[in-house]
């Protein structure tokens, strides 16, 4: 199986590019952040807070998360409902940065990652895949770009969902989860010493695509 990492910060564009990709490579797209959203939200539900690693910890027995793909679109199940679209409220950014500095929930979720790695040929788009998860991936990407062009990026991706909320508080929102997921002890945001380095700063959304596209084409011989 190949398997292809793509780590870096909030809103670089991972997701919208390595979705794209995979679909043109015929591979599976993993959203690890995904995963990170619904133990969040199960924490909501839960009336867990978000930093209360002594309650989450005892309760991940509990979480039945599983990832689906319909027409090349991965759905969240938790506990057997879809909660696709309810994880992408913008409060559970933060509070999947939240949970997602815990160990046990780290530890938790490594398991399900590694074995879609070792069941599909895989693009694993998140934080940590490159250092953590899949260190002797085929090919690891560091994917970034300024934090105000990330901002511009998920704040319009916002909008179109009918989300009301200012640029500024998204620009505050991503510089806040950079500095969590960057500073957190466990598994930090980082780039693998191996990883190619692409920013995608000024671009569009196709350039993105075509120049990840290209990278792997070439590093892989494919
Ligand atoms: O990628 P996304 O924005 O959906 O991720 C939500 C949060 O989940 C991130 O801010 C990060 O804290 C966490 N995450 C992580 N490790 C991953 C993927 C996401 O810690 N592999």
């Amino acid at each position: 199986m190949i398997s292809i990492a793509i780590d870096g910060p909030s809103g670089a564009g991972k997701s919208s590019i390595a979705r794209r990709v995979a679909a043109r490579l015929g591979y599976v797209y993993v959203d690890t952040g995904a995963l990170y959203r619904a133990i969040a939200l199960f924490a909501h539900r839960s009336g867990i807070a978000d930093t209360d690693e002594k309650a989450l910890a005892p309760r991940l027995g509990e979480i039945e998360v599983e990832l689906a793909y319909q027409e090349g679109k991965q759905h969240v199940f938790l506990g057997g409902e879809d909660v696709s679209e309810e994880i992408r409220r913008p409060e559970m950014s933060m509070a999947a940065s939240q949970v997602s500095a815990q160990p046990a929930v780290r530890a938790f979720l490594l398991e399900l990652q590694r074995q879609m790695a070792d069941k599909y040929n895989v693009i694993m788009d998140g934080r940590d895949i490159g250092t953590v998860v899949l260190p002797k991936a085929d090919l690891k990407i560091y994917l970034t770009a300024s934090a105000e062009d990330r901002a511009l990026r998920r704040h319009q991706e916002f909008l179109k969902r009918g989300e009301d909320i200012s640029y500024d508080e998204v620009l505050t929102d991503i510089n806040r989860r950079d500095y969590n997921d960057i500073h957190r002890e466990i598994a930090p945001l980082c780039r693998a010493k191996d990883a190619v380095l692409l920013d995608t700063t000024g671009n569009t959304l196709e350039q993105s695509v075509a120049l990840v596209e290209q990278t792997i084409r070439e590093q892989l011989g494919l």
